[in-house]
């Protein structure tokens, strides 16, 4: 069995320590085992720790059937030697901060509101927990948030306390355990009492400072996100820099920022609303010029054209505004758009012209799909030939139709 130096002290940063096995895993991954090691193994919603043996990246740390494996970047050259192991520090000791952190949150919920913890993950950037809950209010979230930071300036003791079953019964459990041997409790006298297995500050004063961020409905839970000791800081300075840019590009003081969002929202709308009837005037006037611009081809009088990069809506309400100006006509308005041919096709109220036709000729030329009526349709598929081609066929297949 390894001896767990994290749990002598959680502030061994460096031992030394003999191998006693190098292996590779059934993945095919190297590991060794030591006889003592500081590097904390992924479990209890704790990641594992990193840093190196005699300067080999330890990537991975696992406790597999009672034997801590150190997954190496690469193996060890000798593998009989006692090696000098070193964590990565900050990584523990920001570890450290949000579990105990953690402990004192499920605490204060409990204590306060009775409300459960389910479940914790400890994540990268922010860490999370569970509550069993449909709803939490500001208020509470609030209140929580200042027991926990103000049992962290009491500077309060965190214990780490081996115990038998029998003696648990002098503590006041906030969980039933699972395990009835080697149980290991964190005790943050008078406020918590928990079976944990994690690495923890011996002080709360060490979390320095805990912040809810936010919270929302999971199934049906409450997941609450927090962050402890210096990722406050992080989020703070996170926060801060966006705050700082926004209030210089929407020109308003950080007070004021969700008015100034409001107004430009409503500006913006506004805007839109006017580009769009600007357009549909315009579509009147460009309709008007259309009207005058009828070809005479095989005794058909037809308007066409190409245009580029055009919504399909635009060629649609252009040919409807043309169509009401001239009534004894066949139109073909074609969009050469990036890689697609779009186009509509319609007739005058006075003209006969079939567009059902049309479109079946031309669709399968462009892989095409469309649809609409005998008097006005629509279609669009791949540019498999140019935007002019394509109006010659609709212009040929309108004159063989009829
Ligand atoms: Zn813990």
């Amino acid at each position: 069995m390894t001896t767990k130096l994290y749990y002598q002290s959680p502030y061994t940063e460096s031992f030394s320590t003999p191998v006693t096995k190098q292996a590779k895993d059934e993945a095919g991954n190297w590991f060794v085992v030591l006889e003592g090691t500081a590097f904390y193994p992924t479990g209890g919603g704790q990641p594992h720790d990193t840093g190196n043996l005699n300067g080999i990246s330890v990537v991975d740390v696992q406790e597999v059937d009672s034997e801590i494996r150190h997954y190496l970047e690469s193996p060890l050259p000798d593998s009989n030697a006692v090696i000098h192991g070193e964590i990565d520090w900050n990584r523990r000791f920001d570890h450290m901060q949000q579990h105990a952190g953690q402990h004192l949150l499920s605490a204060a919920f409990e204590e306060l509101f009775s409300y459960k913890t389910v479940s914790f993950h400890l994540g990268k950037e922010i860490s999370t927990i569970d509550l069993a809950i449909k709803d939490l209010t500001e208020k509470e979230a609030v209140e929580v948030e200042n027991t926990v930071n103000r049992v962290i300036r009491e500077n309060r003791p965190i214990e780490a306390k081996w115990v038998n079953e029998q003696e648990l019964s002098q503590y006041p459990l906030r969980k039933k355990l699972a395990v009835t041997e080697n149980i290991r409790l964190v005790i943050v006298p008078d406020f918590d009492y928990n079976g944990c297995g994690g690495t923890h500050p011996e002080t709360t004063g060490e979390v320095s400072t805990l912040k809810i961020l936010s919270w929302e409905k999971q199934r049906k839970q409450i997941r609450i996100s927090f962050v402890c000791g210096n990722r406050v800081l992080k989020q703070l300075h996170q926060k801060q820099a966006v705050l700082t840019q926004l209030t210089g590009l929407l020109n308003a003081p950080e007070q004021g920022m969700v008015e100034a969002v409001k107004r430009l929202l409503e500006q913006s709308k506004n805007q839109d609303k006017a580009i769009k009837e600007v357009k549909e005037e315009l579509i009147q006037y460009e309709a008007k010029s259309f009207a005058s611009q009828v070809e005479t081809i095989s005794g058909r009088k037809i308007i066409k054209t190409v245009f580029q990069n055009r919504p399909i809506a635009e060629l649609q309400s252009l040919a409807r505004s043309i169509i009401a100006e001239v009534s004894n006509v066949v139109i073909f308005l074609v969009a050469e758009n990036e890689d697609k041919l779009q186009f509509v096709c319609a007739r005058g109220s006075a003209s006969d012209v079939n567009m059902k036709p049309i479109l079946e000729k031309i669709l399968p030329i462009i892989n095409g799909k469309g649809g609409g009526s005998e008097s006005f349709a629509q279609g669009g598929g791949e540019n498999l030939l140019s935007g002019e081609e394509l109006i010659d066929k609709l212009v040929i297949s309108c004159s063989t139709t009829f």
